[in-house]
């Protein structure tokens, strides 16, 4: 769990330790997306017909599930979410090119 470097508290951290938690989580977030794009492809290849689902609803709720656990600050989580919703989608788009899981 991120501490505010500066003290301040880690569920509502100021800009700087945002920037530098985001530096620090922004890999982690990336990863898990890519894994888990992977991971849907060796699955349900199928689905590799559509585009990634957009980040609402269904998609809007798993997509959270994986980040939840790396910050209790609102805006990093948000920011964590777009970051791993980036990352499955560019994975994906490389699975659907024909990459191989
Ligand atoms: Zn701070």
């Amino acid at each position: 769990m991120v501490q505010g470097i500066c003290g301040c508290p880690r569920d509502n951290l100021c800009d700087d330790c945002l920037a530098r938690s985001m530096e620090w989580l922004g890999g982690t977030a990336a990863s898990r997306g890519y894994g888990w794009a992977n991971s849907v492809a060796r699955r349900r290849p199928g689905l590799l017909a559509r585009p990634w689902p957009a980040l609402e609803g269904r998609a809007a709720e798993l997509s959270a599930a994986k980040v939840i656990d790396l910050t209790d600050d609102r805006r990093l989580f948000a920011r964590l979410l777009e970051r791993l919703n980036a990352a499955a989608v560019r994975r994906w788009d490389q699975l659907r090119a024909g990459e191989e899981p």
